[in-house]
């Protein structure tokens, strides 16, 4: 009799449960609501938005304190999750002694730390200062590089520190986005996005040319000191008519 083999039963291969993903926080129903009704600001708001803060601050600065393009770039890139002004209270005495490329570099990665301890991430940003010097001056003649590539190549510098220093330095009609402009054209609804960069194209796209200059500081400035992250001041808002936040208070 013929001996029956059976084919062996294909081996169980356990199959790896896919880990569970956290599930995100749902946003509030009003912030979810108001996202998708927020109705798009017609031109004539945008410049009327902005004819209000020309109004009320023609010339707006930033709050960074330099002496020259390159002492703007090191602000910049030592503002990284740090306040201005904590900046400010360490470079007041830096660019007393060090104020471009090659003094910087004279003056040593160490030595730099002692000067910039006060703020956060000094010791990267202490090699990365003393890295961009060395790079200014061996590619870029000494000079800061006027072109947003130049500039994103340097140690320590993204696309905002390139967007602030062409549009301070070389008053190009840069956007940078920090958390008060992204907050701030999330909230009125001027340029929703989810990221920085979307919220920058959207603002490039419906501020008018002759707002572009300034259009970034009136943004962080309102941010900062009105359209606050915790508790908007609304009552006293330029723009409160104008704004689609739909939890503005007022
Ligand atoms: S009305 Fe309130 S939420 Fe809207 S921009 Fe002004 S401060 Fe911000």
């Amino acid at each position: 009799m013929a001996k029956i083999t059976r084919k062996p039963a294909p081996r169980k291969t356990s199959v790896p449960k896919k880990k569970a993903k956290p599930v995100a926080a749902k946003p509030k129903a009003a912030a979810k609501k108001s996202l998708k009704a927020m109705k798009p600001w017609t031109p004539p708001e945008v410049h009327e938005a902005f004819s209000r803060f020309r109004k009320a601050n023609p010339e707006p600065k930033g709050e960074l304190e330099h002496v020259n393009p390159f002492t703007l770039l090191v602000a910049v890139v030592l503002s990284a999750q740090a306040t201005d002004a904590g900046v400010n209270k360490a470079t007041r005495a830096l660019f007393a002694i060090a104020d471009t490329p090659q003094k910087m570099l004279d003056l040593g990665e160490e030595r730099l730390r002692e000067y910039i301890k006060t703020i956060g991430l000094y010791r990267t940003k202490a090699k990365n200062v003393i890295a961009l010097s060395a790079k200014v001056l061996s590619e870029f003649g000494g000079e800061v590089p006027r072109t947003r590539a130049g500039i994103e190549s340097l140690p320590g510098a993204g696309r905002k520190t390139a967007n602030v220093v062409l549009n301070m330095a070389f008053g190009e009609h840069t956007m940078a986005v920090d958390t008060h402009v992204f907050r701030v054209g999330n909230r009125t609804g001027l340029a929703p996005g989810k990221t920085p960069l979307e919220v920058e194209l959207g603002l490039e796209k419906v501020i008018p040319a002759e707002f572009m200059l300034h259009a970034h500081h009136w943004l962080i400035l309102h941010g900062r000191y009105t359209c606050i992250a915790r508790k908007p001041r609304c009552e006293v808002c330029l723009i409160n008519d104008l704004c689609r936040w739909p939890e503005k208070t007022v």
